[in-house]
C-alpha cells in the first residue's frame, strides 16, 4: 500500500441497508489510500465477524440492548440507544487515536450515517475533525425528511387521523416540495405520517433534517440522471453541499470483507442457471420488513397462481415471533417452480439473466440494485422512505408498479403476470426506461460522469483538509 493519505472514520446506522453502501464507500476510500476505521455495534460486529487489515480497521461498541432484542424490528428503540451509546464511543475512538501508541494516524474526517446528524455536530466541534453526512436513502427520501418543516407549515404533517393514509379517496397530491409534486400523503416517509408531532421518530427525523445542514458535505447514493431535479433543489438549500456519488454498487469494486448479517445462500444461482432468460421473478422484502401470516399466505398463493418461476428470500425473522410457515399444498404445487432461500446474494441474483422481475419492498438499496440490473419492479413498501421510492418508481421513472397496500393473492397474481409478460406494451416501455436508467447509472460512475466528478470533489476536499 502507498503511504496513507488520510484516516476516515465510517459510522453506518446498524442495519444491513446502511452497512452495505457504507462499506462500498469504504472500498472506494481504501482504493485512494485512505485508511478506514469502520464502526459497528458489537451486535453486528459479531454477526459480520470482519477482520481488520492494514487498510481497514474494525471497531465496535455495545449498543446497550439485551442480546435477544429484535433491534431493527424496533427502529425507535434502536435509534434511541445508538443516539445514547454512539457519541461517547466515537469520542473514545477519536481520543484513543489522538494519543495513540499504535502506529495509526488520527482521524481527519468522519462519514456518519445521515441518521446520526442529530449528534455529530457536537463531536466534530470538540475534536476539530471534518464531518460528512451520508444519506443512504434516495435523494427523494432525503428531500422529504429535509422538508418536514415545510410540510408542517403547510399543514400536511403530523396527520390528523391515521385513516387519512389508507383512504384511497384521499389521493390528492402534495405539491409543496419542489420537484416532488407526484407525492400523495401516503408516499411521505412513514415516520412523518403520524398523528403526534411529539412522536419519537417524527422528532428524530425533523432534527436530523435540520442538523445535517451543518455537515461539510451530504453524500447521497444516487445519480444525476435519476434524481437530478431533486438533487438540484436540495443543493439550492445546502449551498451546493449535496453530492450524488452513486450507484456505489457500480463503482465500489470487489468487496472482500463480509458485509452480510445473514449467511448468503448461493445455491440459488445454480438454480437460476437452469431457468429461461428473464423468466424468474425474484421476491425479497429486505432486511427489516415484517409480514403477518396472512400476508405471507397471500403472497405465496399469488405467486403460485401466476405460473411464473420464482425465487423467494424468506429471512428467519420475516414473520415476527415465529418462523415463516408456508402451506404444505403450496409447497407441493410450487416445488418445480419455486426456490427458497433465507438470504440471497441479491445483487448477483438481480443481475442474473434468468431474472426478469423483482417483487420488492422498495428499500433504496434494492431499488438501485434493480435499476443497475435493468430489472423492473412491483413495489410493496413497508416503512420509512420506501413509500416515497415506490411513487418515484411507479410515477416518475416508470420502471415498476405500485401494489395495493392490502395484499391479496389476486393482486399478486395479476401484477406478476403483467410484469413478466414480454408482449405487454406497458412492460416494453418500462423495460426500455429501466435499461436507459441502467445505462446512465453506468455512465455516471465513469471518468467524467456526474457521480465520478462528485466523488473526486468529495475526495479532494477531504484530502486537502487532512
Ligand atoms: N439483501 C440481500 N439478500 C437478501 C435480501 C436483501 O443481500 O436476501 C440486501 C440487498 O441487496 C440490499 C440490502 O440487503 O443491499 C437491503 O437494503 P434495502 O435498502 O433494500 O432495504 P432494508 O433492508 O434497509 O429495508
Amino acid at each position: 500500500m502507498e503511504r496513507v493519505k488520510s484516516h476516515a472514520l465510517l459510522f453506518p446506522y446498524p442495519a444491513q441497508g446502511h452497512i452495505n453502501p457504507m462499506m462500498q464507500l469504504a472500498n472506494i476510500l481504501i482504493s485512494r489510500n485512505v485508511l478506514v476505521t469502520f464502526l459497528n455495534t458489537d451486535f453486528n460486529h459479531q454477526r459480520l465477524n470482519p477482520k481488520s487489515t492494514d487498510e481497514i480497521r474494525f471497531e465496535s461498541f455495545p449498543d446497550g440492548l439485551p442480546p435477544d432484542h429484535g433491534r431493527t424490528l424496533n427502529i425507535p428503540e434502536l435509534c434511541e440507544t445508538v443516539q445514547k451509546h454512539g457519541p461517547p464511543n466515537v469520542e473514545r475512538i477519536l481520543e484513543n487515536l489522538k494519543s495513540s501508541s499504535i502506529n495509526v494516524p488520527p482521524i481527519s474526517f468522519i462519514v456518519a450515517d445521515g441518521n446520526f446528524s442529530i449528534f455529530m455536530q457536537q463531536i466534530v466541534h470538540k475534536y476539530g475533525v471534518t464531518w460528512v453526512s451520508f444519506w443512504t436513502p434516495s435523494a427523494c427520501g432525503f428531500s422529504a425528511y429535509f422538508h418536514m418543516p415545510l410540510l408542517m407549515d403547510e399543514g400536511y404533517i403530523p396527520i390528523k387521523d391515521e385513516k387519512e393514509i389508507h383512504d384511497q379517496s384521499k389521493d390528492e397530491l402534495i405539491s409543496c416540495i419542489p420537484e416532488m409534486t407526484a407525492l400523495r400523503l401516503k408516499d411521505l416517509p412513514t415516520f412523518m405520517t403520524v398523528t403526534d408531532s411529539a412522536d419519537f421518530m417524527f422528532q428524530y427525523f425533523l432534527n436530523a433534517g435540520k442538523s445535517t445542514l451543518q455537515a461539510s458535505l451530504n453524500l447521497v447514493n444516487s445519480y444525476e440522471d435519476l434524481e437530478g431535479p431533486v438533487l438540484r433543489d436540495l443543493n439550492t438549500k445546502f449551498s451546493g453541499k449535496v453530492l450524488s456519488i452513486g450507484p456505489l454498487l457500480l463503482s465500489a469494486g470487489d468487496i472482500t470483507v463480509n458485509t452480510s448479517v445473514w449467511k448468503e445462500e448461493t445455491q440459488c444461482l445454480d438454480w437460476l442457471d437452469e431457468q429461461r432468460v428473464s423468466s424468474v421473478i425474484y421476491v425479497s422484502f429486505g432486511s427489516i420488513t415484517v409480514l403477518s401470516d396472512e400476508q405471507l399466505i397471500e403472497f405465496a398463493w399469488g405467486l403460485e397462481a401466476s405460473n411464473q418461476p420464482f425465487l423467494w428470500a424468506i429471512r428467519p425473522d420475516l414473520i415476527q415471533g415465529h418462523s415463516a410457515l408456508l402451506p404444505l399444498d403450496f409447497m407441493e404445487r410450487s416445488k418445480d417452480r419455486g426456490f427458497f432461500v433465507s438470504w440471497a446474494p441479491q445483487s448477483k441474483v438481480l443481475s442474473h439473466p434468468s431474472v426478469g422481475g423483482f417483487l420488492t419492498h422498495s428499500g433504496w438499496n434494492s431499488t438501485i440494485e434493480s435499476i443497475c440490473a435493468g430489472v423492473p419492479m412491483i413495489c410493496w413498501p413497508f416503512f420509512a422512505e420506501q413509500q416515497t421510492n415506490r411513487r418515484f418508481v411507479d410515477q416518475v421513472w416508470k420502471i415498476g408498479f405500485e401494489m395495493p397496500e392490502e395484499v391479496s393473492r389476486e393482486n399478486v397474481e395479476t401484477l406478476v403476470r403483467k410484469l413478466m409478460n414480454p408482449d405487454d406494451e406497458q412492460m416494453k416501455m418500462m423495460r426500455k426506461n429501466i435499461l436507459e436508467l441502467r445505462e446512465s447509472a453506468i455512465q455516471a460512475g465513469q471518468v467524467g460522469g456526474s457521480s465520478y466528478n462528485n466523488m473526486e470533489k468529495f475526495l479532494r476536499q477531504m484530502l486537502q483538509e487532512a
